[in-house]
């Protein structure tokens, strides 16, 4: 006989601040996948070689260290 109890609920709180809708990026992020310049759209992927992990860089095109992750 076990009675699981779970009255431990937490009391309406939310976690406000972070809306999960895209992951921000900068320029030195060690990162794996798909990224797009937050500026231009500049489209890069991480290798295969190397573990597949990508140094996010500045943008070839216009500068920005801002990336998002795509797919
Ligand atoms: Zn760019």
């Amino acid at each position: 006989m076990s009675e699981d109890n779970d009255a431990q609920r937490a009391p309406g709180l939310t976690v406000a601040g972070t809306p999960p809708e895209q992951e921000r990026y900068t320029t030195g992020d060690e990162v794996s996948g798909e990224f797009r310049c937050d500026e231009c759209d500049l489209l890069i992927k991480s290798p295969r070689e190397n573990d597949g992990i990508l140094v996010l860089p500045i943008c070839t095109l216009c500068g920005s260290e801002r990336w998002r992750r795509v797919g």
